[in-house]
């Protein structure tokens, strides 16, 4: 049977689910379809994870407006929600005489886009702050409001707090074609057939293939790929803050972060390429991202990496901004496309400003007074104290059981994963909301474990779970059935 809804949103990226949250504040009926088995698949899940401050993109662009203003909506957000985030601050690092002038470029900047407190160290302060800068620093830019947070629990975080307030998300449902039926869109999905009045484009690196399917074809995205390398929490080195040198013209630089559970991360390069799927790491740009870091900290090297990774921009290279608009050609068609960096960090001043296109759209649009915005994220069992554990525990043994001893992640947290509005169906959806395999082994041990709980959760047989996508199963059969095979091959 036909599915019916007055809005359809393509994407479940942090863009999209921000964008469903902040619509199920309205009577309206909202449905939310992702082309993967998860949201955060795309590149939500591979970032650098900054919230940013805002000094970096220009006054005159989307991008610089709406960072500011997601930054400080994330300080509701991070309560409503329950994701924590470390308000850490940034500094950008000068190393010559020369990039001074940069440095009060960057502050003019910041300032004209709004962001507060803004100030520039001298190079004795700056190394109180983070002692293990490369000697020849000199001075730096110094923005207090910047953070960090984990881009996957804040993602599910959107969603599942949108399904928790009556929106529809449909996973594994890509968006095949579009066709204007009257008022309506008919959004041919891998799901069905889905009758759609308005439709919201926020599939990230393809959202311009989903425009073209309704005839627009007036933008473009390039993707462009960032690599990292990220450390074990144990490495000995401190770094407090987000580092970044001064930027050049065409990027922010080599980063040097701590991530929310302090890991030390270090990245992007960026490199246009061709393949939307392209995400291979590669020598010349892992070699990029090393000897950029060491620029800044000479002490990091490849002692302590644990994993290295890359992610893709989705950028419209005409403007190198965001695109957020009602289409003037094609009516009841939005689209939020080329939401390169810093999507993260204006993900809920997109929403914001999606709802009010959305707004204009319907004549009357009304809130929706039983909209609750408090979302209960899983219980860090790894930072509660002795005796919020042992409450924990009284009420489920499962939290007694460690799975992942790396991240010290027990059974009942990704029970917890598994049973959630949104439910994890992968191991790596597991991963992306309670962290089994983050750490230090890359889920050597706790791998087959969380195929078992999986496979038990689900009801399936532990050859059936995926660790992502289609036809991405672990095992192939019992060991047992294999060795019979071996065996009787042999006779
Ligand atoms: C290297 C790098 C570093 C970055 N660092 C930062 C940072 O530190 N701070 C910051 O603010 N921003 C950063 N960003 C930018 C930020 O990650 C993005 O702006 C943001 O994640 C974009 O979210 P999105 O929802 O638009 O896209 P995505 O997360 O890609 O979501 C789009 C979704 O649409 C789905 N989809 C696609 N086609 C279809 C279809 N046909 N049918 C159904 N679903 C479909 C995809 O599967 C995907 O899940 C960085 C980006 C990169 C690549």
């Amino acid at each position: 049977m036909k599915k019916e809804t007055e809005v359809l949103i393509i994407g479940g990226g942090v863009v999209g689910t921000a964008i469903a949250r902040e619509l199920a504040k309205y009577k309206l009926d909202v449905t939310l379809v992702e082309k993967e088995a998860d949201v955060c698949t795309g590149t939500s899940k591979a970032n650098t994870a900054l919230l940013h401050a805002g000094f970096n993109a220009d006054f005159n662009t989307l991008k610089g407006k709406l960072n500011v203003r997601g930054n400080e909506l994330y300080h509701q957000l991070e309560k409503e929600l329950d994701v924590p985030i470390e308000w850490i601050g940034a500094l950008v690092v000068a190393k010559k005489e020369a990039e001074l002038a940069k440095l009060e470029e960057l502050l003019e900047n910041g300032q004209q886009n709004g962001v507060p407190d803004l100030e520039i160290l001298k190079r004795e302060e700056l190394f109180k702050l983070e002692p293990n800068l490369s000697p020849d620093a000199i001075a730096a830019l110094y923005a207090p409001t910047a953070g960090i947070v984990n881009p996957f629990e804040l993602t599910v975080a959107f969603a599942e707090n949108a399904v928790e307030n009556g929106v529809e998300v449909l996973l594994e449902a890509e968006v095949l074609d579009i066709k204007e039926q009257g008022n309506y869109k008919l959004v041919r999905t891998a799901q069905g057939d889905i009758e759609a009045e308005l439709v919201i484009n926020a599939a990230g690196l393809y959202s311009d293939k989903i425009a073209n399917m309704v005839g627009i074809d007036d933008f473009e995205i390039t993707p462009r790929k960032g690599e990292y390398y990220l450390y074990d929490k144990k490495l000995d080195l401190d770094v407090n803050h987000t580092i970044f040198p001064v930027p050049t013209e065409v990027s922010k630089g080599i980063v040097i972060t701590p991530t929310d559970e302090v890991n030390l991360l270090i990245g992007p390069n960026a490199e246009e390429v061709e393949d939307k799927s392209d995400l291979a790491n590669t020598r010349e740009g892992l070699d990029e991202v090393m000897s950029g870091a060491q620029k800044t900290i000479p002490d990091l090297g490849m002692s302590g990496v644990i994993k290295q990774f890359s992610g893709l921009r989705a950028a419209i290279k005409e403007t190198e901004d965001f695109l957020i608009e009602a289409s003037e050609k094609v009516e009841g068609f939005i689209n939020v496309a080329g939401i390169q960096s810093p999507g993260l960090a204006s993900a809920p001043a997109i929403a914001e400003m999606v709802a009010g296109i959305v707004e204009k759209e319907y004549d009357e649009l009304e809130l929706d007074p039983d909209f609750n915005p408090e979302h209960q994220g899983i219980p860090r069992f790894r930072h509660l104290s002795h005796q919020e554990r042992a409450k924990l525990l009284e009420g489920n043994e499962d939290y007694g059981e460690i799975i992942c001893r790396c991240e010290s992640i027990t059974k009942g947290e990704i029970i917890d994963a598994i049973r959630g509005p949104i439910g994890a169906r992968t191991v790596n959806a597991v991963k992306r909301r309670v962290r089994p395999g983050a750490g230090r082994c890359q889920g050597g041990f706790c791998e087959p474990k969380v195929v078992e709980i999986l496979a038990e959760e689900l009801g399936i047989e532990p050859t059936e779970v995926k660790l992502e996508g289609q036809g991405s199963q672990l095992l192939v059969e019992p060991a047992k059935e294999s060795l019979q095979k071996e065996v009787s091959d042999s006779e």
